[in-house]
């Protein structure tokens, strides 16, 4: 069935919060190397990326008082305890801080794709597990906004994706049918699996390799780039 509204997800999905983040942790662990010579940045990479992946999963800014620094600090003080790195977070944090504020990468086929399904005559909107400020900031910045509406996120909704309730609050928004609107993520137990409870058709953008099979309800499509949606959207 033709769709009235395609949701995307926001980080990994329409902007390279992943690719980003290695970027500033690498740059991080390059200039700690004369502090900690034996921290090979490519392992500090990894294992922050791992640490951020397993924290988002038990928290995000719908709860109370969780803000996206405060998640950072998190991050980092579990990425030094599994490194088993005795020394100060601050140094880290600061640093950390210092070169990934104020940036946002979005991906070279979010803004062709919106513009391609919109000419199409879709409506494009957002479902983001963010924090409220940061996720606006983050798609004027990219210029994406004008393409995008509407802009649901956890935070405002006071629930997380995959909560379903996140996904009816914003096919309420859109004036849309649960049923008559798409999920395109590319976080299975977030995306694929709060869009099935829903009961949208759920699309998974594997940007990357996953590590394990992904658990949980299977998607109703997979692209491995938005393009990908083009094909699928008529
Ligand atoms: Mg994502």
């Amino acid at each position: 069935m033709r769709p009235d509204v395609v949701f995307f997800d926001l980080d990994d999905t329409l902007v390279d919060e992943t690719g980003l983040m290695a970027d500033c942790v690498r740059r991080v662990a390059q200039q700690m190397q004369d502090v900690y010579p034996f921290l090979p940045p490519e392992l500090v990479v990894e294992t922050y990326l791992r640490a951020s992946l397993d924290l988002w999963r038990r928290v995000t800014p719908a709860q109370a008082g969780v803000t996206i620094p405060l998640m950072r600090r998190w991050t980092w003080e579990d990425t030094l305890r599994r490194l088993r790195v005795d020394g100060p977070v601050e140094p880290f944090l600061e640093r950390y801080t210092a070169l990934r504020d104020g940036q946002v990468r979005p991906f070279p086929d979010a803004r062709p794709v919106l513009e391609e399904l919109r000419r199409r005559g879709y409506r494009t909107g957002v479902i983001s597990n963010g924090e409220t400020a940061l996720q606006r900031w983050k798609l004027d910045r990219t210029g994406l906004s004008e393409l995008l509406d509407p802009v649901v996120t956890s935070q405002e909704v006071g629930r997380s994706k995959p909560d379903p309730e996140v996904f009816f609050e914003a096919a309420r928004r859109a004036g849309a049918d649960p049923h008559r609107c798409w999920m395109v993520g590319d976080l299975p137990h977030a995306d694929v699996a709060g869009a099935v409870a829903a009961g949208m058709t759920a699309v998974w953008v594997r940007r990357r390799p996953p590590d394990s099979p992904p658990q949980g309800p299977r998607p109703h499509h997979t692209v491995d780039g938005l393009s990908g949606l083009l094909e699928l959207l008529p």
